[in-house]
């Protein structure tokens, strides 16, 4: 997993919802992410172990999420998420602004928070 695969996933994502282009993916050492209009930050921790594929893909289209619709983790802001981690085969569970869990297209579990310590 590196920046190159970011990138396919967040033009991916924006090929899926019919979407003109974001800014370029950067990867940084950082808390958390950003969606500036120059560059969408994803911080290094998100590429590593134990973060599932299904994570990584999580965090790129949640940034993705806030360059369409708006910065707040508002009600519309988790409408649009959910629609586009549904172009995934996703589905989150959402705890505040975050996600507690993310269940799969076969209805299984693919990530949880619990069992990944220290994690976001
Ligand atoms: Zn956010």
């Amino acid at each position: 997993m590196d920046l190159k695969d970011l990138q396919a996933i967040a033009d991916l994502t924006v090929e899926r919802l019919g979407r003109a282009h974001v800014p370029p993916i950067r990867l940084k050492n950082t808390l958390r992410g950003r969606a500036g209009k120059d560059f969408i930050s994803i911080p290094l921790w998100v590429i590593h172990y134990p973060y599932p594929l299904e994570f990584v893909i999580y965090y790129v289209v949640h940034e993705v999420c806030h360059y369409f619709y708006g910065f707040r983790h508002d009600r519309a802001f988790k409408a649009g998420e959910t629609k586009t981690l549904s172009l995934w085969g996703l589905k989150p569970i959402y705890a505040r602004a975050y996600i507690k869990k993310l269940i799969g297209d076969n209805g299984n579990i693919v990530y949880d928070k619990k069992t990944i310590q220290n994690g976001m």
